[in-house]
């Protein structure tokens, strides 16, 4: 499978850089976004088609949705290659409601999104199973309702971890074990010294996580513009002996 970043950027945004966003692509098989976070959309449509993709969320916060009303957009009125049929969409059990509501004309009102997306909830430790892979959700912890981390795997037995939004816990070891590519945030910069817990990791705690689960590869995500992030690598470097990649958008990564 391959990994595509279409963004990375923390908690909002940057030039040159949308916020959360990620492409798996199988070959044969129809591509699965997993998250769509503003600029998203734009970074798509160099690459991909907007319209012929399955669509995963690791949480609702709006770095990592906000341009999903627009997909629908694309999806339903593109004058000449709408989508064709409906994708999947998997998330949060309220996410038909979030994006209804998102996507409505008024207050009060939603926007009925089971024309084009088929949708499915989580459940924590179920894999769901499309475009060939197998991806298991595991709670985190995070402010956000039903936030999740994803664990992707592939007929060949390759694993892509996604770390979605968290605090550190146990369970990202977990959802990273032995995986050949841990997509982790570190929002906190280079330590979580006088953060508030529960929400965000460093890059400290990432190369942690990445050691205990025995990853092959770290890519540090989610890092915010105004952070340097040279200092987020180093603080990973030195809890984690294995490779550590800082996350830029367009990147691809083959597996
Ligand atoms: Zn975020
Ligand atoms: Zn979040």
């Amino acid at each position: 499978m391959q990994l595509t970043i279409l963004g990375c950027s923390g908690s909002l945004a940057a030039p040159g850089n949308p916020a959360s966003s990620y492409v798996i692509s199988v070959p044969g098989e129809t591509d699965v976004v997993m998250d769509f976070g503003a600029g998203a959309l734009a970074a798509m449509q160099e690459r991909f088609d907007p319209a012929a993709a399955h669509v995963i969320f690791s949480h609702l916060h709006a770095d990592h949705c906000a341009d999903f009303p627009s997909l629908l957009v694309w999806r339903r009125y593109h004058p000449t290659a709408p989508a064709s049929e409906r994708h999947r969409l998997i998330g949060p059990s309220y996410a038909p409601e979030h994006f209804g509501r998102m996507s409505a004309d008024g207050p009060g009102e939603l926007d009925d999104i089971s024309d084009t997306f088929e949708f499915t909830a989580w459940r924590a430790g179920r894999p769901e199973h499309l475009s060939g892979l197998a991806i298991t959700p595991f709670d985190v912890v995070h402010p956000a309702a039903e936030s999740h981390a994803l664990r992707i795997e592939d007929a060949d037995g390759k694993v892509i971890s996604f770390s979605g939004d968290s605090g550190f816990t146990p369970t990202l070891i977990d959802a990273a074990r032995d995986a050949d590519l841990f997509l982790c945030e570190a929002a906190w910069g280079a330590t979580s010294e006088g953060k508030a817990e529960g929400m965000h990791l460093s890059g400290q705690e990432a190369g942690r996580i990445a050691r205990e689960a025995g990853v092959q590869t770290l890519v540090l995500v989610h890092i915010q513009p105004w952070t340097d992030p040279e200092e987020v690598v180093q603080a990973a470097r030195a809890e984690f002996d294995g490779e550590v990649v800082l996350g830029t958008a367009g990147a691809t990564f083959e597996l």
